[in-house]
């Protein structure tokens, strides 16, 4: 049985808007809807337990985050009367603010401040007071208070500077110059002897000359927060499969007696539910906040496997027989019983925390060294985060390095489609393929030393390249007969072009190191010099790679994958690092400044911070929950408010 591909063409709004140098992006989880109801359910509790934490995040990133947003949030919804200039620059920074979680910057670390006078934005808050605004005032205080209380940290970008700084400068302590609240009046000195029973779930603070250790836990810090997660924790169970439904109670114990013994049983617990088509994490998980890398930032995501994007996989690997027969290569370097590599294809539904709304793409946990190699760790690859990075990606973008109305178009409309399916074809079919020689006894890396990885990439690269034409997939039902052609038009155009926008990306110098670059810079650059599948134009003083011949483009890749099989089979350094020396490293730093100020000017986003789908449970009259459903709210001021509770 195979499941009919969704349309690929959506023209739904994923770009937003544009706040500075973020832009915002809504996240879809088409799957949702037809997830079985218990699934719904499930998902429906872990999603409040997500949302139960987010504040646990505001707070340990910076002590004053939450009154700083309540302060913020509390102006724009009584905004009547309000300045609008003043209005405009605060709503502004609260967007920015929102995105990474407090006023510094998730890329780069540093402060960013509100651009109008504490007078102005004294008086759009005294506004709003009389609009009857709720000020988060202390025992006694007054607005005017509060305001000059918070005034360095809205508007002073030197004090708290850098939220980690791990390399402060001589004489400066590394947790002394972060303005995160891991740490609070302790220095790394404090520490030395110091026995650090919490490592993962603890605040250090010194009180009276001592370092105390604030656990994460119920009863201890953050206990109102945790106590809730716990609930939703509580309700989820009975909608789980017993593995997860083991791995919720082994978390919520750990959230009840923050022993590391219990996080250890969790970890455990986790990575053994491999099946399971609903999975969360949640909890202090990754250690990148802490300048000493020990502190876990809470995050929490909840997720649902991707059955048609799975399946995809599956049906991949189930035939990776069939496509080993057929490689472009010599038959000694063919193997027998191949399989294909298998893993998760997901779709998040909400990720909070230090996961959202700035998102990763792809997840491998968990992060305890001696249990991964233990019991191993779960992979996965989030689908609709990357889909919707992909299609938020702005069209004027794709015009500027594409030669033709046609080829933009095409990318428009082809390019997610496609790039997803070469890279499960390059994952599945690619890097598990292949025959080595005997005498090499499995290590090609041994011989091919530093030459090894870029090649090996370019081995699985030319793979999908090589089969993305072949009515196989249509077979296998990943692509339809009727747009194939189109498809693979798209994706080598894509190839080409993309070989020359990388450049962006390699500022200084006139060589390129990382290997996936090297590994698409030499495929172009060889497809270019000999079949001439590809060819350099210029028009108006702007150079295009042009696929100007799909069957020359795909006899070279067959052409190029015999011998770059031969090479990996055989261990041939020396053809190795020729093949890259001639193809691969080098480039025209005048090509790169003219890349570099093509992409400057079109103002790319640095960062994107997504606006989450929303879920609603319909209930019964004995309150019971009989449905949920999504929706998606396109408006990142609205979820952020609704998730405040103030909307
Ligand atoms: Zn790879």
């Amino acid at each position: 049985m195979s499941v009919p591909a969704p349309s690929p063409v959506d023209t739904r709004k994923y770009l937003l808007e544009r706040v500075d140098e973020a832009a915002v992006v809504q996240l879809y989880a088409d799957g949702f809807a037809e997830l079985p109801l218990r699934e719904k359910i499930l998902i429906y509790h872990l999603y409040q337990a997500a949302l139960a934490g987010r504040d646990i995040y505001y707070d340990q990133r910076y002590a004053s985050n939450l009154e700083m947003r309540d302060v913020l949030e509390e102006i724009l919804t009584h905004s009547e009367g309000i300045d609008p200039a003043a209005l405009a620059e605060i709503h502004r920074y609260t967007k920015l603010f929102w995105i990474n979680t407090g006023p510094y910057n998730n890329l780069t670390a540093r402060k960013f401040v509100l651009k109008t006078t504490p007078q102005a934005f004294a008086a759009a808050a005294a506004k709003a007071a009389v609009d009857g605004a709720r000020f988060p005032l202390r025992a006694g205080e007054t607005l005017e208070g509060l305001l000059a209380r918070l005034e360095r940290c809205f508007f002073d970008v030197e004090f708290d500077p850098i939220v980690t700084s791990k390399t402060p400068g001589p004489g400066k302590d590394i947790l002394q110059a972060s303005a995160n609240n891991l740490y609070e009046g302790v220095t790394t000195a404090d520490l030395e002897g110091f026995d650090e029973r919490y490592a993962l779930n603890s605040r250090l603070v010194k009180r009276g000359g001592v370092v105390v250790e604030e656990v994460y836990r119920a009863g201890g810090r953050y206990d109102t927060y945790i106590r809730e997660i716990v609930g939703h924790l509580n309700n989820a169970v009975p909608y789980a499969t017993d593995a997860m439904a083991h791995a919720l109670r082994a978390l919520i114990r750990f959230y009840e007696t923050g022993e590391a013994v219990d996080r250890t049983a969790y970890d455990i617990a986790w990575v053994q539910d491999r099946d399971s088509p609903v999975d969360t994490i949640n909890g202090f998980v990754e250690v990148y906040m802490d300048a000493r890398g020990h502190k876990g930032a809470w995050e929490a995501l909840v997720y649902y496997v991707n059955r048609h994007k799975t399946e995809g996989i599956r049906k991949l690997a189930a035939a990776a027989q069939w496509f080993e027969d057929r490689m472009p290569w010599d038959e000694l370097y063919k193997k027998q019983g191949v399989r294909g590599v298998s893993a998760n294809a997901i779709d998040v539904v909400v990720e909070t925390g230090d996961s959202g709304p700035v998102t990763p793409v792809g997840i491998n946990l968990p992060n305890d060294q001696t249990i991964r190699e233990q019991y191993g760790s779960k992979s996965v690859s989030l689908s609709n985060a990357t889909e919707a990075y992909d299609k938020s990606t702005s069209p004027e973008f794709r015009r500027e390095f594409a030669w033709s109305v046609e080829e933009a178009e095409r990318a428009e409309k082809w390019s997610s489609f496609a790039s997803e399916l070469t890279t499960n074809m390059h994952e599945v079919i690619g890097h598990g393929s292949g025959r080595i020689a005997d005498r090499l006894q499995g290590n090609p890396q041994g011989v091919l030393k530093e030459q090894y990885s870029a090649l090996e990439e370019s081995r699985a690269d030319l793979v999908a390249l090589y089969f993305v034409p072949d009515r196989k997939l249509v077979e296998l039902g990943l692509v339809e007969e009727g747009d194939q052609d189109e498809v693979v038009l798209a994706e080598y155009e894509g190839y080409a072009r993309n070989a020359l926008v990388q450049l962006r990306r390699v500022r200084e110098g006139t060589q390129i190191e990382e290997d996936h670059m090297r590994n698409r810079q030499m495929i172009a650059q060889w497809l270019i010099a000999n079949p001439r599948a590809i060819e350099i134009r210029i028009r108006d003083g702007k150079t295009y790679y042009v696929v100007v011949d799909v069957k020359a483009f795909r006899e070279g890749v067959g052409r190029l994958l015999a011998a770059v099989q031969r090479i990996k089979s055989e261990g041939d350094y020396e053809a190795a690092k020729a093949l890259f020396e001639t193809y691969g490293v080098h480039f025209d730093p005048k090509l790169r400044d003219e890349v570099v100020e093509r992409v400057d000017r079109l103002r790319m986003p640095s960062y994107t911070g997504f606006v989450q789908p929303r879920l609603e449970a319909v209930r019964d009259a004995q309150r019971d929950i009989v449905d949920v459903l999504i929706s998606y709210p396109l408006d990142l001021t609205a979820q952020m408010l609704e998730y405040s509770g103030r909307m």
